[in-house]
């Protein structure tokens, strides 16, 4: 059967074979040297995510009726999972799969078709989500970003933090309080989801880049007045936390397997330069003390991906995944962490030199055992929900 390539449609029913040769193909426009570059100038990514918008990728969870590809979890996973084995960073285009559940799961029919068939065509991007705030941090429902009701509309004001591709996207999803936290019995409820039109909130919306560590394209958003109409809320006003919640399986699941493609991209090279390397007139591969710890990483690797498809097949059966779906991400960041610390010990030197691209995706693997939620409160979600020990928190 041929094979898609990026001019092709997307095929609705892509085998995992295909996609990660069609996305392959996509990454191998983009090799190391591009990611390099970005990463030293702190530049988005944006003629691979054009690339990869362009040929469907990042639609793949959109349904077919709203013109996207209709695939499952699984699917989209192997989509991420690929680029970070071929050494890129789906951390800059990641974030569109994970809010796409909550505007297709609690949007309105009118969201969904007004903007959906656009993002799928990759004319608009989804990419922001405004959810951490400085003084909140992982306590979420701390947040103080208030949206108060105005006539037909609302008005926004507060402060949001590490809001990744603010500038690179058309649509923020906002979770801000519509109900005063001291007048509420269930902490969870009195929140509530806005789908924000960027190129409408003119400069009700200050982002400032943050210097960080990674190139994540991340902010501080300051919002300060910013009117949106009621069509802007998701679901119903209140219930946004939980909105949130429901996205957090899919969210796991994606990271999980972008750790997984950053552990393989690990091992391959740690395994490829101590072939290579001779040192005492043999290849360093041959120690033990050297190939032990890649053969350790690759074994870690191998047991976290299980762990993320068996997430994977219940999420797409529609089954409760949440502990499955909070293991994998909790061992794929560990296995990748593991990989990654191999892969730099293997290099020597050489791994500290940006050429060889080892300590890039050494930071950038390291980002997950904090974000998009920290290994702590995923432990904490097994210590609770699994092993029914008291809430630590
Ligand atoms: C590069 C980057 C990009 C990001 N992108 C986004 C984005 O696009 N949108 C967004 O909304 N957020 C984003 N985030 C924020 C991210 O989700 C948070 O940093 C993360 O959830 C942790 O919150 P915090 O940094 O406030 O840590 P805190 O909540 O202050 O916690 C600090 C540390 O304390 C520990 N800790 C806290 N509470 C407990 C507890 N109860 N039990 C045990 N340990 C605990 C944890 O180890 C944690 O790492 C991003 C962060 C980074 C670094």
């Amino acid at each position: 059967m041929a094979l898609p390539t990026i001019a092709e449609p997307l095929p609705a029913r892509a085998s995992h074979d295909e996609i990660r040769r069609a996305v392959g193909a996509i990454c191998a426009k983009y090799g190391d040297p591009y990611w390099r570059k970005l990463d030293h100038e702190r530049r988005y990514p944006e003629e691979f995510v054009r690339d990869l918008s362009a040929a469907g990728w990042l639609s793949a969870l959109i349904p077919e009726a709203y013109g996207g590809a209709g695939l499952g979890i699984a699917e989209a996973s192997v989509i991420l999972e690929e680029i970070d084995r071929q050494g890129g960073n789906a951390g800059a285009c990641h974030a569109q799969m994970y809010i796409m559940g909550t505007l297709l799961r609690h949007g309105s029919e009118e969201q969904k078709r007004r903007y959906l068939p656009e993002i799928a065509k990759g004319e608009l991007r989804l990419q922001a989500f405004g959810v951490t705030e400085p003084t909140a941090g992982s306590e979420t429902t701390r947040i103080r970003t208030a949206a108060v009701r105005d006539g037909d509309g609302y008005v926004i004001n507060g402060q949001k933090i590490w809001t990744s591709r603010f500038r690179q996207s058309d649509l923020m999803l906002l979770l801000a309080r519509t109900t005063p936290y001291d007048e509420l019995t269930d902490k969870t409820l009195g929140l509530s989801v806005f789908l924000i039109d960027l190129r409408e909130a003119g400069d009700s919306i200050e982002a400032r880049p943050i210097e960080a560590m990674v190139n994540h394209s991340t902010n501080e958003v300051f919002i300060r007045d910013l009117r949106v109409p009621r069509s802007a809320l998701i679901g119903e006003e209140g219930r946004g936390f939980r909105y949130i919640i429901d996205g957090w399986n899919a969210e796991r699941i994606l990271i999980a397997a972008e750790c997984i493609g950053d552990a393989r991209w690990f091992i391959a090279r740690g395994t490829k330069y101590a072939n290579e390397r001779v040192v005492f007139g043999r290849p360093i591969g041959q120690n033990q003390g050297v190939q032990f710890p890649l053969a350790r990483a690759h074994a870690s690797t191998e047991a976290a991906d299980l762990v993320r498809w068996r997430a994977a097949a219940l999420f797409d059966a529609g089954e409760k995944c949440g502990a499955e779906a909070n293991m994998a991400k909790l061992l794929a960041s560990e296995a990748s962490w593991e990989a990654a610390n191999v892969c730099l010990d293997v290099h020597g030197g050489y791994g500290f030199a940006a050429e060889y691209d080892v300590e890039r995706k050494f930071r950038e693997t390291r980002l997950y055992k904090v974000a998009p939620i920290n290994n702590n409160l995923v432990l904490a979600y097994i210590a609770q929900h699994v092993l029914g020990l008291p809430k630590s928190y």
